[in-house]
């Protein structure tokens, strides 16, 4: 079974509202998706990124995977990586290197008339999920509004927020809708943050121990991903995990994050490193070194991954792309009771609408 060369195509779907986080403003977001086929069936992946990653793929990747074998992923997937030496594997080259990897795993999956969770091989029936959002754009009305409608309206029991607004320096706001975050979802249900790396060190573990009193469990990136010693440090001076990875572009990066000690539940994202061959790579290196697991945005991407790793903490229900997985595919999951069951279908068990969407087609 030989592949054909992908076809790729580039939409832009404007934000239902602004959006930022503690470091990044954004009020559009651009998803790349490549089908890729043999004679009869088609695989679809995708990841979030720049049109240029539709660009690279189609030029660069296309020719080279033509013509090799749909069952042998890891060998497709070791001649993209190897073809990408010179232009530099972080970034572009690796968002175009995963939708490619998750084009070939639905395919496979479908070729073999198997939901992706079972040709994975599933360690368990069904994936918990966390909202995310809680953008620092939003007034109080609109942050109270999300979290509700997930705690209280799909009874989803764990929810994220932006925090570290104007890179660090609005601490008292920060604080406050946090405070008004946990009135609003009650003492019960999970309370995380996201400063995307916009405090200093101490000031993280100053803005750390507050948090402590609004019971939250999870502060991520509190400092610069970069920054693998202020991740330990800050790592060591609160309880709450410390945890990182949505940057992770290739195996050594994790690698690397986790040898120095920095992270508390490894973060990894398919879309960014590599597609699922090494999203899978970087869960067992996190079990073997006695990490969770918790995945980063594109939700549908990886449920029926997240389904066959014993060392799954949740995925991650991210707004913007919930809203754009919806719109765009058939088949998208429920995640009412804060869980959802990837086992349904054949592959991932999405289909792109593809007239539906052609409004948002740039390329
Ligand atoms: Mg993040």
């Amino acid at each position: 079974m030989k592949l054909h060369r992908p076809a790729v195509s580039v939409y832009t779907v404007p934000t239902d509202a602004p959006e930022a986080d503690g470091t990044l403003a954004w009020d559009a977001t651009t998803v790349v998706i490549c089908e890729v086929s043999t004679d009869g069936t088609t695989g679809t992946g995708w990841t979030y990124g720049p049109a240029a990653v539709g660009g690279f793929l189609d030029a660069f990747l296309g020719p080279l995977v033509e013509g090799r074998s749909a069952l042998d992923i890891p060998a497709v997937h070791d001649a993209m990586c190897r073809s990408v030496r010179n232009a530099g594997r972080p970034g572009i080259a690796s968002c175009a290197i995963s939708a490619l990897d998750i084009a070939l795993w639905d395919l496979k999956a479908r070729l073999l008339e198997l939901p992706l969770a079972r040709l994975l091989g599933t360690a368990r029936e069904t994936v918990p999920v966390y909202g995310s959002g809680g953008f620092t754009t939003y007034h109080d009305t609109h942050l109270a509004a999300q979290l509700n409608g997930w705690v209280h309206g799909q009874h989803i029991p764990r929810v994220k927020i932006k925090i570290g607004e104007g890179w660090g320096r609005a601490v008292t706001r920060d604080l406050a809708r946090v405070h008004a975050a946990r009135q609003v979802i009650g003492p019960d249900a999970e309370l995380y943050v996201d400063a995307n790396g916009a405090y200093t060190r101490k000031q993280a573990v100053r803005v750390g121990h507050t948090l402590a009193e609004h019971g939250v469990g999870w502060f991520e990136e509190p400092v610069s991903s970069d920054d693998l010693t202020g991740l330990r440090l800050v790592r060591d001076a609160l309880v709450c995990d410390v945890t990182v990875g949505e940057y992770g572009y290739d195996l050594p990066y994790f690698a690397r994050m986790i040898a120095a000690g920095a992270v508390d539940c490894l973060q990894i994202d398919a879309t960014r490193c590599g597609g699922l061959t090494e999203f899978l790579r970087a869960a067992a290196l996190a079990h073997a070194h006695g990490l969770e697991v918790s995945t980063h945005c594109a939700p549908h991407v990886h449920a029926a991954a997240a389904a066959t790793i014993p060392n799954l903490r949740h995925i991650e229900w991210f707004h913007d792309h919930v809203r754009i997985e919806d719109m765009f595919f058939d088949g998208a999951l429920d995640p009412t009771g804060g869980v959802v069951r990837p086992l349904s279908g054949v592959g991932h068990g999405l289909t792109l609408r593809t007239e539906e969407v052609e409004e948002y087609r740039v390329a």
